[in-house]
Protein backbone atom coordinates (compact mmCIF):
# COMPACT_ATOMS: atom_id res chain seq x y z
CA UNK A 1 0.00 0.00 0.00
CA UNK A 2 1.76 3.20 -0.89
CA UNK A 3 1.01 7.18 -1.75
CA UNK A 4 -1.23 6.44 -4.56
CA UNK A 5 -3.50 4.46 -1.93
CA UNK A 6 -4.31 7.76 -0.33
CA UNK A 7 -5.88 9.14 -3.37
CA UNK A 8 -8.61 6.71 -4.12
CA UNK A 9 -11.67 7.74 -5.19
CA UNK A 10 -15.35 7.46 -5.33
CA UNK A 11 -15.04 5.31 -1.85
CA UNK A 12 -18.17 5.39 0.66
CA UNK A 13 -16.92 6.69 4.25
CA UNK A 14 -16.47 3.37 5.74
CA UNK A 15 -14.17 2.68 2.81
CA UNK A 16 -12.40 5.43 3.00
CA UNK A 17 -12.14 5.27 6.80
CA UNK A 18 -10.40 1.79 6.69
CA UNK A 19 -8.11 3.40 4.14
CA UNK A 20 -6.99 5.99 6.28
CA UNK A 21 -6.78 3.76 8.99
CA UNK A 22 -4.25 1.17 6.62
CA UNK A 23 -2.89 3.56 3.84
CA UNK A 24 -0.61 5.22 6.26
CA UNK A 25 3.00 5.94 4.91
CA UNK A 26 4.91 5.45 7.98
CA UNK A 27 7.21 2.52 7.10
CA UNK A 28 9.44 1.54 10.18
CA UNK A 29 12.92 0.28 9.37
CA UNK A 30 14.01 -2.83 11.49
CA UNK A 31 17.82 -4.06 11.65
CA UNK A 32 19.06 -6.48 9.04
CA UNK A 33 19.83 -9.23 11.78
CA UNK A 34 16.37 -9.34 13.06
CA UNK A 35 15.72 -12.52 11.32
CA UNK A 36 18.50 -13.82 11.73
CA UNK A 37 18.27 -13.47 15.49
CA UNK A 38 15.34 -14.83 16.25
CA UNK A 39 15.90 -18.17 13.89
CA UNK A 40 19.02 -18.61 15.84
CA UNK A 41 17.04 -18.09 19.18
CA UNK A 42 14.52 -20.24 18.90
CA UNK A 43 16.77 -23.18 16.84
CA UNK A 44 18.68 -22.83 20.25
CA UNK A 45 15.24 -22.98 22.42
CA UNK A 46 13.95 -25.58 20.71
CA UNK A 47 16.20 -28.11 20.24
CA UNK A 48 16.58 -29.55 23.89
CA UNK A 49 12.88 -30.49 23.08
CA UNK A 50 12.87 -31.41 19.73
CA UNK A 51 16.02 -33.67 20.67
CA UNK A 52 13.05 -35.35 22.41
CA UNK A 53 9.90 -35.58 19.29
CA UNK A 54 10.00 -38.64 17.54
CA UNK A 55 9.33 -37.41 14.62
CA UNK A 56 8.58 -33.91 13.07
CA UNK A 57 6.51 -31.59 14.01
CA UNK A 58 3.93 -29.18 12.69
CA UNK A 59 2.09 -26.40 14.56
CA UNK A 60 -0.73 -24.00 13.45
CA UNK A 61 -1.91 -20.65 14.58
CA UNK A 62 -4.92 -22.69 15.62
CA UNK A 63 -3.59 -25.50 17.35
CA UNK A 64 -0.81 -23.19 18.61
CA UNK A 65 -3.97 -20.92 19.71
CA UNK A 66 -5.69 -24.03 21.47
CA UNK A 67 -2.25 -25.23 23.44
CA UNK A 68 -2.25 -21.69 24.75
CA UNK A 69 -5.85 -21.59 25.63
CA UNK A 70 -7.27 -25.73 26.68
CA UNK A 71 -5.02 -28.34 25.91
CA UNK A 72 -7.98 -30.73 26.57
CA UNK A 73 -9.28 -29.65 23.43
CA UNK A 74 -6.17 -29.77 21.55
CA UNK A 75 -5.68 -33.53 22.71
CA UNK A 76 -9.24 -33.92 21.74
CA UNK A 77 -9.14 -31.82 18.63
CA UNK A 78 -6.28 -33.74 17.05
CA UNK A 79 -7.74 -37.36 17.58
CA UNK A 80 -10.58 -36.18 15.56
CA UNK A 81 -10.03 -36.44 11.55
CA UNK A 82 -10.75 -33.18 10.35
CA UNK A 83 -14.50 -32.45 7.97
CA UNK A 84 -15.42 -29.91 5.78
CA UNK A 85 -18.72 -28.53 6.67
CA UNK A 86 -20.39 -25.06 5.10
CA UNK A 87 -19.42 -22.80 7.84
CA UNK A 88 -15.91 -23.90 7.08
CA UNK A 89 -15.74 -24.00 3.69
CA UNK A 90 -17.63 -20.43 3.43
CA UNK A 91 -14.11 -18.94 4.76
CA UNK A 92 -11.97 -20.41 1.68
CA UNK A 93 -14.55 -20.01 -1.13
CA UNK A 94 -15.04 -16.37 0.06
CA UNK A 95 -11.35 -15.77 0.06
CA UNK A 96 -10.82 -17.61 -3.31
CA UNK A 97 -13.46 -14.72 -4.37
CA UNK A 98 -11.44 -11.84 -3.19
CA UNK A 99 -8.38 -13.38 -4.68
CA UNK A 100 -10.19 -12.92 -8.02
CA UNK A 101 -11.86 -9.72 -7.56
CA UNK A 102 -7.87 -8.54 -7.87
CA UNK A 103 -7.49 -9.27 -11.68
CA UNK A 104 -11.09 -9.83 -12.78
CA UNK A 105 -12.11 -7.82 -15.99
CA UNK A 106 -15.61 -6.28 -15.96
CA UNK A 107 -17.41 -4.99 -12.81
CA UNK A 108 -18.54 -8.38 -11.16
CA UNK A 109 -20.96 -8.46 -8.56
CA UNK A 110 -20.03 -10.75 -5.26
CA UNK A 111 -22.08 -13.42 -6.13
CA UNK A 112 -20.44 -13.38 -9.79
CA UNK A 113 -17.16 -13.99 -8.07
CA UNK A 114 -18.41 -16.55 -5.40
CA UNK A 115 -19.87 -18.51 -8.33
CA UNK A 116 -16.60 -18.24 -10.26
CA UNK A 117 -14.46 -19.56 -7.05
CA UNK A 118 -16.78 -22.43 -6.03
CA UNK A 119 -16.53 -23.63 -9.65
CA UNK A 120 -12.38 -23.15 -9.74
CA UNK A 121 -12.44 -24.94 -6.10
CA UNK A 122 -14.35 -28.05 -7.33
CA UNK A 123 -12.54 -28.79 -10.57
CA UNK A 124 -9.19 -28.21 -8.69
CA UNK A 125 -8.04 -31.53 -6.36
CA UNK A 126 -8.62 -31.07 -3.30
CA UNK A 127 -10.69 -32.18 -0.07
CA UNK A 128 -12.70 -29.40 -0.62
CA UNK A 129 -13.45 -30.24 -4.06
CA UNK A 130 -14.75 -33.30 -3.26
CA UNK A 131 -16.54 -31.76 -0.69
CA UNK A 132 -18.48 -29.61 -3.16
CA UNK A 133 -18.90 -31.59 -5.74
CA UNK A 134 -21.31 -34.19 -3.06
CA UNK A 135 -23.25 -30.56 -1.95
CA UNK A 136 -26.94 -31.48 -2.78
CA UNK A 137 -28.71 -28.33 -4.78
CA UNK A 138 -29.94 -26.79 -1.59
CA UNK A 139 -26.83 -27.16 0.25
CA UNK A 140 -24.35 -25.64 -2.37
CA UNK A 141 -27.19 -22.91 -2.51
CA UNK A 142 -26.42 -22.38 1.27
CA UNK A 143 -22.73 -22.58 0.92
CA UNK A 144 -23.20 -19.94 -1.96
CA UNK A 145 -24.85 -17.66 -0.01
CA UNK A 146 -23.07 -17.29 3.11
CA UNK A 147 -19.86 -16.89 0.68
CA UNK A 148 -21.68 -13.93 -0.94
CA UNK A 149 -22.81 -12.37 2.37
CA UNK A 150 -19.03 -12.87 3.70
CA UNK A 151 -17.70 -11.07 0.14
CA UNK A 152 -20.52 -8.21 0.10
CA UNK A 153 -19.63 -7.03 3.49
CA UNK A 154 -16.15 -7.05 2.69
CA UNK A 155 -16.41 -5.01 -0.51
CA UNK A 156 -19.04 -2.71 1.06
CA UNK A 157 -16.52 -1.58 3.88
CA UNK A 158 -13.07 -2.59 1.95
CA UNK A 159 -11.42 -0.21 -0.62
CA UNK A 160 -11.50 -1.73 -3.90
CA UNK A 161 -8.27 -3.98 -4.38
CA UNK A 162 -5.56 -2.02 -6.30
CA UNK A 163 -3.14 -4.65 -8.27
CA UNK A 164 -0.45 -1.87 -7.02
CA UNK A 165 -0.87 -3.07 -3.49
CA UNK A 166 0.22 -5.90 -4.65
CA UNK A 167 -2.63 -7.98 -2.57
CA UNK A 168 -2.49 -11.68 -2.00
CA UNK A 169 -5.14 -13.73 -1.01
CA UNK A 170 -4.89 -16.92 1.30
CA UNK A 171 -1.07 -16.68 1.33
CA UNK A 172 1.06 -20.04 2.58
CA UNK A 173 3.55 -19.25 4.45
CA UNK A 174 5.26 -21.38 6.81
CA UNK A 175 9.07 -21.46 8.85
CA UNK A 176 11.33 -24.15 9.16
CA UNK A 177 13.19 -24.54 13.02
CA UNK A 178 15.54 -27.16 14.36
CA UNK A 179 16.39 -27.91 10.52
CA UNK A 180 13.24 -29.63 9.26
CA UNK A 181 12.70 -30.96 12.88
CA UNK A 182 9.63 -27.99 13.48
CA UNK A 183 7.44 -26.46 10.78
CA UNK A 184 5.15 -23.21 11.94
CA UNK A 185 2.94 -22.85 9.61
CA UNK A 186 -0.36 -20.78 8.65
CA UNK A 187 -2.37 -19.22 5.69
CA UNK A 188 -2.21 -15.15 5.77
CA UNK A 189 -6.71 -14.24 4.67
CA UNK A 190 -4.68 -11.01 2.61
CA UNK A 191 -1.69 -9.19 2.51
CA UNK A 192 -0.99 -5.96 1.11
CA UNK A 193 2.20 -4.26 -0.20
CA UNK A 194 6.07 -5.21 0.38
CA UNK A 195 8.62 -4.17 2.20
CA UNK A 196 11.56 -2.37 0.21
CA UNK A 197 15.36 -3.31 2.10
CA UNK A 198 14.50 -3.62 5.76
CA UNK A 199 11.83 -0.83 5.50
CA UNK A 200 8.68 -2.81 6.48
CA UNK A 201 5.60 -2.32 4.30
CA UNK A 202 3.56 -5.12 4.09
CA UNK A 203 0.20 -5.25 5.76
CA UNK A 204 -1.53 -8.86 7.08
CA UNK A 205 -4.96 -8.89 7.52
CA UNK A 206 -7.25 -11.68 8.90
CA UNK A 207 -10.74 -11.30 8.02
CA UNK A 208 -12.76 -12.10 11.03
CA UNK A 209 -16.57 -13.10 11.86
CA UNK A 210 -18.15 -12.68 15.02
CA UNK A 211 -16.99 -10.79 18.06
CA UNK A 212 -13.07 -9.79 18.66
CA UNK A 213 -10.91 -12.20 20.32
CA UNK A 214 -8.22 -12.14 22.11
CA UNK A 215 -6.77 -14.63 20.64
CA UNK A 216 -7.05 -12.71 17.23
CA UNK A 217 -4.26 -10.42 18.45
CA UNK A 218 -1.86 -13.54 18.78
CA UNK A 219 -2.73 -15.07 15.94
CA UNK A 220 -1.42 -12.31 13.51
CA UNK A 221 1.91 -11.86 15.94
CA UNK A 222 2.34 -15.41 15.11
CA UNK A 223 2.15 -14.92 11.25
CA UNK A 224 4.03 -11.71 11.87
CA UNK A 225 6.66 -13.69 13.23
CA UNK A 226 6.76 -16.20 10.31
CA UNK A 227 7.25 -13.53 7.83
CA UNK A 228 9.69 -12.03 9.31
CA UNK A 229 11.95 -15.50 9.60
CA UNK A 230 10.75 -16.20 5.80
CA UNK A 231 11.63 -12.66 4.17
CA UNK A 232 13.95 -11.10 7.14
CA UNK A 233 11.56 -7.84 7.64
CA UNK A 234 8.54 -7.86 9.31
CA UNK A 235 5.00 -6.40 7.80
CA UNK A 236 4.64 -3.02 9.14
CA UNK A 237 0.98 -3.67 10.46
CA UNK A 238 -1.16 -6.49 11.59
CA UNK A 239 -4.79 -6.07 11.27
CA UNK A 240 -7.97 -8.01 11.89
CA UNK A 241 -10.75 -6.62 10.02
CA UNK A 242 -14.19 -7.71 11.67
CA UNK A 243 -16.87 -7.79 8.45
CA UNK A 244 -20.40 -7.55 9.82
CA UNK A 245 -18.87 -4.22 11.70
CA UNK A 246 -16.75 -3.13 9.06
CA UNK A 247 -14.33 -2.41 11.55
CA UNK A 248 -10.08 -2.81 11.64
CA UNK A 249 -8.41 -3.38 14.42
CA UNK A 250 -4.95 -2.48 13.80
CA UNK A 251 -1.48 -3.04 15.21
CA UNK A 252 1.76 -1.74 14.55
CA UNK A 253 4.50 -4.42 14.43
CA UNK A 254 7.74 -4.11 16.94
CA UNK A 255 10.57 -6.08 18.06
CA UNK A 256 9.10 -6.96 21.01
CA UNK A 257 6.03 -8.11 19.79
CA UNK A 258 8.21 -10.56 17.62
CA UNK A 259 9.91 -11.57 20.56
CA UNK A 260 7.05 -12.23 22.38
CA UNK A 261 5.47 -14.11 19.85
CA UNK A 262 8.61 -16.43 19.31
CA UNK A 263 8.18 -17.24 23.14
CA UNK A 264 4.59 -17.98 23.07
CA UNK A 265 6.06 -20.70 20.04
CA UNK A 266 8.57 -22.31 22.27
CA UNK A 267 6.23 -22.79 24.98
CA UNK A 268 3.79 -23.94 22.64
CA UNK A 269 6.19 -26.64 21.27
CA UNK A 270 7.20 -27.04 25.44
CA UNK A 271 3.09 -27.88 26.15
CA UNK A 272 2.88 -29.83 22.48
CA UNK A 273 5.62 -32.41 23.68
CA UNK A 274 4.68 -33.07 27.20
CA UNK A 275 1.40 -34.01 25.92
CA UNK A 276 2.41 -36.31 22.81
CA UNK A 277 2.78 -40.03 23.53
CA UNK A 278 4.03 -42.43 24.94
CA UNK A 279 3.92 -40.64 28.04
CA UNK A 280 1.47 -37.76 27.84
CA UNK A 281 1.00 -35.38 30.62
CA UNK A 282 -2.70 -34.82 31.71
CA UNK A 283 -4.31 -31.73 30.07
CA UNK A 284 -5.43 -29.03 31.67
CA UNK A 285 -8.89 -27.61 31.07
CA UNK A 286 -9.50 -23.71 30.52
CA UNK A 287 -13.31 -23.56 30.20
CA UNK A 288 -14.16 -19.94 28.20
CA UNK A 289 -16.11 -19.19 24.63
CA UNK A 290 -14.60 -21.53 22.56
CA UNK A 291 -15.94 -24.70 24.68
CA UNK A 292 -18.92 -24.30 22.32
CA UNK A 293 -16.69 -25.42 19.38
CA UNK A 294 -15.11 -28.31 21.67
CA UNK A 295 -15.65 -31.95 20.37
CA UNK A 296 -15.93 -33.22 23.93
CA UNK A 297 -17.82 -30.30 25.20
CA UNK A 298 -21.40 -32.61 26.19
CA UNK A 299 -18.65 -34.76 28.83
CA UNK A 300 -16.61 -31.95 29.90
CA UNK A 301 -17.74 -30.73 33.40
CA UNK A 302 -16.12 -27.39 33.44
CA UNK A 303 -17.31 -27.36 29.54
CA UNK A 304 -20.89 -28.09 30.61
CA UNK A 305 -20.74 -25.13 33.58
CA UNK A 306 -19.44 -22.76 31.17
CA UNK A 307 -22.12 -23.20 28.43
CA UNK A 308 -24.83 -23.42 31.01
CA UNK A 309 -23.35 -20.06 32.17
CA UNK A 310 -23.46 -18.66 29.33
CA UNK A 311 -26.99 -19.59 28.39
CA UNK A 312 -28.42 -18.12 31.18
CA UNK A 313 -26.57 -14.80 30.80
CA UNK A 314 -28.58 -14.82 26.85
S1 LIG B 1 -15.31 -28.17 26.96
FE1 LIG B 1 -14.09 -26.35 27.36
S2 LIG B 1 -12.94 -26.78 29.24
FE2 LIG B 1 -13.71 -28.74 28.44
S3 LIG B 1 -12.08 -29.54 27.19
FE3 LIG B 1 -13.43 -28.42 25.83
S4 LIG B 1 -12.58 -26.34 25.70
FE4 LIG B 1 -11.66 -27.37 27.49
Amino acid sequence: MGDDLLTAEGLNPAQQQVLDELGSLDRPVFRSELGVDLQHNLDEALAPMMAEAPEPLFISKRQLGMLHGCEARFVADRSEPFTWSIPSARGTVAHKAIELSVAYRGNPTPLDLVENALARIEADERSLSTFIRQLDEAERAELTGRSNDFVTNFTETFPPLNRRWRPVAESSIKALLCGDALTLQGKVDLSLGYARGTEAGKVLIDLKTGHPKTADVEDLRFYALLETLKVGVPPRLLVNYYLEAGAPRQEAVTEDLLWSSAKRVVDGVAKLIALNEPNPATPNRTAGPNCRWCPINTECPEGIEQLNATYDAN
